[in-house]
C-alpha cells in the first residue's frame, strides 16, 4: 500500500509534500513528483500538505478514474529505465540524496501543458 501523486500535481510542484515527508520517499520528475510504491510508509502527511489535492491513499483510488492510471504509472517510475536512463532507479533510498531526476514517464510526458492565463 502507498500514496499516490496523481494529475493535479503535473506542472504544479510546488513540493510541499516533499517538506512534510518523513521518510524523504517523494521524487521529482520533470513535471511531476511520484512516491515511491515500497518506500512509503503511508503516514498521510503529505496528502494533508498538498494544495491541489493530488494525492490519495491507493485504498481510496476509484478504479474508473485518470489518477487510479498514476499507482501503476508511479511503479513504472521506479522500476522500468526512464528516457536517457539505461537502467531503472529501483530503490534509490531517498530523494534528497538522489536529486531531481529530471524526466517523467511516458504517461506524464504525453499529458498536454496548461495554457497560462
Ligand atoms: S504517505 Fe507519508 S511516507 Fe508516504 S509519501 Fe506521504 S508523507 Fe511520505
Ligand atoms: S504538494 Fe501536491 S502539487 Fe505540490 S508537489 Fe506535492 S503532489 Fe505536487
Amino acid at each position: 500500500m502507498a500514496y499516490v501523486i496523481g494529475e493535479a500535481c503535473v506542472d504544479v510542484m510546488d513540493r510541499s509534500c516533499v517538506d512534510d515527508c518523513p521518510i524523504d520517499c517523494i521524487y521529482t520528475g520533470e513535471r511531476k513528483l511520484y512516491i515511491h510504491p515500497e518506500e512509503c510508509i503511508d503516514c498521510g502527511a503529505c496528502a494533508r500538505s498538498c494544495p491541489v489535492d493530488a494525492i490519495t491513499w491507493d485504498r481510496d483510488l476509484d478504479p474508473a478514474s485518470p489518477d487510479s492510471t498514476h499507482l501503476a504509472d508511479a511503479t513504472a517510475f521506479f522500476y522500468q529505465p526512464l528516457p536517457g536512463r539505461s537502467s531503472p532507479l529501483r530503490e534509490p533510498g531517498g530523494a534528497a540524496d538522489l536529486g531531481p531526476v529530471g524526466t517523467d514517464t511516458a504517461l506524464v510526458a504525453a499529458i498536454p501543458r496548461q495554457e497560462a492565463e
